[in-house]
């Protein structure tokens, strides 16, 4: 796809612009071909953009902010995504592929569409971060993955508080919708949840990410601030 955008477009098209493209951006489009025009350095293609990270600008939460919100457990991973998202590491087609698995099917993971559930669901909106899930989810079968930001959130909070134990995780962060009583939990869930707490270690060894020494976030650029459109 070739395509020429200058920087206002681009905010008006909701693309988030950050110092190098994101993995949203690279699903969306094949950002090698996208050229962003600019005011005075003429034309360079988006993947050598450097603007400045003004709005990505890290802050750090307590545990007990993780503990009272465990859904800014999914923010602390997010930044660690975007933290260790390096230019080399852009060259890497299997270190995209994973980071690709691990933002798509862990972090904002969702449901199997069908092509055609899809393309209704394409029709209504132009938000870009919900195209892009829709894109990802189209087409795909098997079963929801609604386990999944669950885990995400048992992983970081359990990496921040040691202490907590995996009945305590499980009881808290099991979505399985039953009653957690001592056998399930030991029979089941926490086995089930052990299991799942290995597949997203395993994926975080593979995209070389480590969770920061505190829970650091970005908090979203103005311009995800839903004012535009
Ligand atoms: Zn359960």
């Amino acid at each position: 796809m070739h395509m020429e955008l200058t920087f206002d477009e681009i905010c008006a098209k909701g693309l988030q612009v950050y110092d190098r493209p994101t993995l949203e951006q690279l699903i969306l489009l094949d950002y090698t071909e996208v050229k962003v025009r600019f005011p005075n350095n003429g034309i360079r293609p988006m993947w050598q953009m450097e603007l400045p990270s003004l709005y990505l600008v890290p802050r750090p939460l307590s545990v007990g902010d993780l503990e009272q919100n465990p859904g800014r457990c999914l923010d602390v991973l997010r930044y660690c995504l975007r933290k260790y998202t390096t230019f080399d590491k852009w060259w890497d087609p299997r270190w995209v592929e994973k980071a690709i698995e691990l933002k798509m099917g862990w972090l904002e993971a969702w449901r199997p569409l069908t092509f055609k559930e899809a393309d209704l669901l394409l029709e209504k909106t132009r938000a870009v971060a919900e195209r892009v899930k829709i894109l990802y989810w189209r087409g795909r079968r098997g079963r929801p993955a609604t386990k999944r930001k669950a885990v995400v959130k048992a992983y970081v909070l359990q990496n921040y508080s040691p202490d907590l134990s995996g009945d305590e995780l499980t009881r808290r962060f099991c979505p399985c919708g039953l009653e957690h009583d001592h056998d399930r939990v030991q029979d089941q869930c926490l086995p089930s949840l052990k299991s799942e707490l290995t597949m997203l270690r395993r994926l975080l060894r593979d995209c070389e990410i480590k969770l920061p020494e505190h829970p650091m976030v970005h908090d979203p650029p103005f311009w995800d601030l839903g004012v535009r459109e």
